[in-house]
């Protein structure tokens, strides 16, 4: 299926996509850092195709 696009974010550290979204009506006044639960990154997590997540982590293992 292709036309629908979705994008994740994703750790720049370990390519986890794990990462908790921000929903709730307090973070909107105060946003709260996002933490990768996999190796405690936190900062910005840049948010790619979801369709382009192996070729993210392919590149992160060079
Ligand atoms: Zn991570």
């Amino acid at each position: 299926m292709k036309g629908k696009k979705q994008f994740i974010k994703i750790c720049p550290k370990c390519g986890n996509i794990d990462i908790p979204v921000k929903t709730g009506f307090i973070e909107m006044l105060a946003p709260v850092p996002e933490k990768c639960r996999k190796c405690s990154y936190t900062g910005l997590f840049p948010e790619i195709d979801i369709s382009e997540v192996e070729e993210f982590r392919r590149d992160l293992k060079r």
